[in-house]
């Protein structure tokens, strides 16, 4: 889907925004700074068409910490957007964190919509066209309040956002994109310097005003692959606070394009709550999945013993996920990460003819029934791959089944056909 990202200082009224957008009270408005908000994304419609929301004012800084961390969010805007959404309050006007987004905006190929919020009435829309001095094009004078002038926003939006995503888009039988994630100091940047075969300097300052290349084209294991997303790993942006946000919004910009990740753990440390976000925020994306043990070298005996119950315990779920013991400093074993990348893919792009699944749901129906609940026992008439990439069955039935007997047909989908590497959907259509 393309990508509209949400840009402007804290307090001008994104939350309010993104509120009017959706059409529903989904995302929280806060007045308290510092406050984090969990979710980055959202899925977001009008007019039949479909698109991504991405709000980068989840979290919002004190004032010490406001420039950089706006600038932060700019920043990761222009890399993932298709389109940007730059917000400012009308009645307070231009400030000079609002000036240094603009300087950045400026440099950017992404298409700008100026947003000017608050403007309630039709005297603040005289203030609105004092915004066209930001050079950014026309300002559209809205109401997130009050809804005043969303919905010519909303056609707005639409018409400007491409139909696809540029990135996905452009690159249909180009190399296949793959995303490096894992918390800080995992090793990601080491691994993909390592793959990459030299240790490049990505000179991109913070208050640069070019878009850079964020992907870049490695070439291992005989093919080239796209990295993507790897200004975010290549530089480091010290935040002093809401640093946990801005790393949740990279990831999901990084997911967004890419077609498998590649989640690097770092053996050396427990299995933390963030690594098992991350692999959540995977799983949600529906890309393809790789888990890269890292640090292998630094591993001692006792280490492994706990590191092997750890991912019992933690990572039962993603059991299917391929895996790969590496030393992104040594280079032990980072061979193998091709082979694994390739299965995640394979599995990723699997299609599996109706036929076959349906001799696949009689043979499973005649071996192992639905319980019967309450003198009923729901049947399943029918069965397809709707889409691949990830796999997703449909399944036409007489009744909703049980929570438990559709984890028993996709784990049974998994043991006939595998899957690994890729999460796989089963949803049901119930016909009465
Ligand atoms: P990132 O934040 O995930 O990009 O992590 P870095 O690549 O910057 O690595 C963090 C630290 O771990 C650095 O000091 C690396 O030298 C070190 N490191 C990364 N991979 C390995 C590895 O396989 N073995 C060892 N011993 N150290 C590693």
């Amino acid at each position: 889907l393309p990508v509209l990202a949400i840009v402007g200082r804290p307090n001008v009224g994104k939350s309010q925004l993104v509120n009017r957008i959706l059409g529903r009270r989904e995302a929280v408005v806060q007045d308290t700074p510092g406050v984090t908000r969990d979710r980055v994304s959202y899925k977001a419609e009008w007019n039949d068409k479909r698109f991504t929301l991405v709000d980068t004012g989840g979290w919002e800084p004190d004032a010490k910490g406001i420039n950089a961390s706006v600038a932060a969010q700019a920043e990761v805007a222009i890399d993932l957007a298709d389109a940007v959404l730059f917000v400012v309050d009308v009645t307070v006007g231009i400030t000079a964190t609002d000036e240094h987004v603009v300087k950045m905006l400026r440099g950017t190929d992404r298409p700008v919509i100026v947003v000017a919020n608050k403007s309630d009435d039709d005297r603040r829309d005289l203030d609105a066209y004092e915004l066209w001095n930001l050079g950014l094009g026309e300002p559209h004078p809205v109401s997130a309040l009050h809804g005043r002038g969303v919905a010519d926003l909303l056609d707005l939006i639409v018409k400007t956002l491409p139909d696809t995503s540029a990135v996905a888009k452009q690159e249909v039988g180009g190399p296949r994109r793959v995303a490096i994630l894992g918390r800080p100091n995992v090793g990601k940047s080491s691994l993909l310097n390592k793959a990459a075969g030299e240790e490049r300097v990505v000179v991109n300052e913070l208050s640069g005003t070019t878009r850079d290349p964020v992907d870049e084209q490695v070439e291992l294991g005989g093919r080239v692959w796209r990295f993507v997303d790897t200004a975010g790993i290549r530089k480091r942006v010290h935040l002093q606070q809401g640093a946990d946000f801005y790393a949740s919004l990279r990831t999901t910009a990084a997911l967004e394009k890419a077609e498998v990740a590649v989640v690097v753990l770092d053996v050396t440390e427990p299995i933390s709550v963030q690594d098992l976000r991350i692999i959540d925020l995977v799983l949600e994306s529906g890309r393809a999945l790789v888990l890269a043990y890292n640090k292998w070298d630094l591993l001692d005996d006792d280490r492994r013993r706990y590191l092997e119950r750890e991912i019992e315990q933690d990572l039962a779920h993603v059991a299917w996920a391929p895996r790969v013991n590496i030393s992104a400093r040594t280079g032990r074993h980072l061979e193998k990460l091709v082979p694994a990348l390739e299965t995640a893919l394979d599995s990723w792009d699997t299609r599996i003819p109706t036929g076959k699944v349906n001799a696949f749901i009689a043979e499973l129906v005649q071996e192992h029934p639905h319980p019967v609940r309450g003198g009923k026992q729901p049947r399943i008439l029918f069965g397809t791959q709707a889409s691949s990439q990830p796999p997703t069955f449909v399944l036409f039935t007489t009744g909703f089944l049980d929570p438990q007997y559709r984890r028993f047909i996709t784990r049974r989908l998994r043991e006939v056909w595998g899957f690994a590497g890729t999460p796989i959907n089963v949803n049901m259509r119930v016909r009465e």
